[in-house]
């Protein structure tokens, strides 16, 4: 793909070589919300919703997709999506927490997390919100949860590890036997006839195999073993599946040499072969779920940050910037990539190579490594791209920094989501005892 191409894709492009997103010029942003900032596009987060959505509709009309909010829990996204019709997958209760805040009806959440609490379990179960168990352990223990309370049984389902994982990173990737999460193919039978005996009466069932996933093919193996398993339940219980979910982990091109995940591949991968299954007749008629969050929210955010400092020590060129690992810690954390562009475009042919740094005291903190770039000076602006999943929801006031503000843009207006945090912000729940004063 041509790599204006690319840009556009993401709702990029330089207008009178000025750096614009969403249509908008983003160094006015830069100068009027001041920098390091988060812009969240609005529309490119509906564009990507829908993607999906049509894709499922067209296939398979009984469908939902949940949205990760681990990706990016903002409550102007949440309630972007929320508009959108979308459901939501949640890791916490926090997360929950933040979904009702954004108006999210309890039906519409599930909670997939992991090494529940027996709080977790009831904070969910008062709120009317589905859990997907992690654990055979945590059945019964589930199960006497509701013991004293008016509340019905839920919907039960149970995390399926299929041994077969897929992710941008060994911590993203989420299949295997020696990780921590979902039961494997020998207790599946076991945890829905436990489930049975302790009173749950529907049934659901999960599997997410890791994140950012740019080839559909890594899906093949990990489909394959969830739908003949989910089969042997059904077949050996004579239960029928309410929904069957198949997690996210959809990846987006964070490089100029990648194309967009291929959908139709996706489609024929994982939604054909669960549609050729739900026709056969033997697991009921279930509503199809899948759990994005990185497809939806990756390409809709960038970085804006600025340049202080050049430095060049001899043996290489330094841009330092002022966002660090605390600002995004993919590249820092997973040794991501995310392209970094200059927010004006020079049109000199010399390119230069900078390691692009931020203000953070560890040598790791680099956002960008070996970057060829026309030459840059202190006080230009940088775009650091795709930064709306796992972006802001990582960021931390490391070296006590206070986090940057995030800002929402649509149809050429620009609102202010999240202030940027104050000094003073980060000190608020401290509290020196009498006696040290
Ligand atoms: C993180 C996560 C997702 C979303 O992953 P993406 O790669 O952002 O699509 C979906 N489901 C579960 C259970 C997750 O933990």
């Amino acid at each position: 793909m041509k790599y204006e191409k690319w840009l556009k894709n993401k709702e990029l492009e330089y207008l009178e070589d000025t750096l614009h997103f969403g249509g908008m010029n983003v160094i006015d942003l830069a100068e009027r919300y001041g920098t390091p900032v988060y812009i969240i596009n609005e529309q490119l987060l509906r564009k990507r919703y829908k993607e999906l959505k049509s894709l499922l509709d067209n296939t398979y009309k009984k469908n939902e997709i949940h949205y990760a909010v681990k990706a990016n829990s903002n409550l102007s996204v949440l309630s972007i999506l929320n508009s959108e019709g979308a459901s939501f997958d949640c890791s916490s209760v926090g997360e929950i927490h933040a979904c009702f805040k954004a108006g999210i009806k309890p039906e519409k959440i599930f909670y997939t997390g992991n090494m529940f609490t027996n709080e977790d379990f009831k904070y969910a179960i008062e709120n009317n919100v589905r859990i997907n168990l992690d654990s055979v352990s945590q059945i019964s223990r589930l199960a006497r949860m509701y013991d004293g309370l008016d509340n019905k049984k839920q919907t039960f389902s149970v995390r399926f590890n299929p041994e077969f994982g897929a992710g941008h990173h060994p911590h993203t990737i989420t299949g295997g036997r020696n990780i921590k999460f979902g039961i494997l193919e020998e207790q599946m039978v076991e945890a829905y006839s436990l489930a049975r005996e302790l009173g749950f009466e529907t049934f659901g069932t999960h599997m997410h195999i890791g994140s950012g996933i740019i080839d559909a093919q890594d899906y093949q193996k990990a489909t394959e073993k969830y739908l003949s398993t989910i089969t042997r339940v059904s077949e050996t219980l004579g239960i029928s599946f309410d929904f069957v979910d198949f997690g996210g982990g959809l990846g987006i091109p964070y490089r100029p040499d990648q194309d967009p995940l291929d959908l139709q591949a996706y489609n024929n991968i994982v939604i054909d072969q669960f549609k050729t299954l739900v026709n056969r007749g033997t697991i009921g008629e279930p509503t199809l779920k899948i759990e994005p969050g990185r497809y939806i929210a990756g390409e809709a955010s960038v970085l804006i940050t600025q340049i202080n400092t050049i430095k060049n020590n001899g043996y290489k060129l330094f841009a330092g910037v002022n966002a660090g690992f605390n600002t995004l810690v993919r590249p820092t954390m997973y040794g991501s990539y995310h392209h970094i562009v200059p927010c004006v475009k020079t049109n000199g042919s010399n390119i230069l190579s900078y390691d692009i740094v931020g203000p953070i005291c560890e040598s790791g903190d680099v956002l960008g490594k070996e970057r060829g770039i026309t030459e840059l000076k202190e006080g230009d602006y940088l775009a650091v791209l795709d930064a709306g999943a796992y972006g802001f929801t990582m960021s931390s006031p490391y070296n006590s920094r206070p986090r940057p503000a995030e800002i929402l843009i649509n149809m050429g207006n620009s609102y202010l989501v999240r202030k940027a945090e104050s000094y003073d912000d980060l000190l608020e729940l401290q509290k020196i005892p009498d006696y040290l004063k």
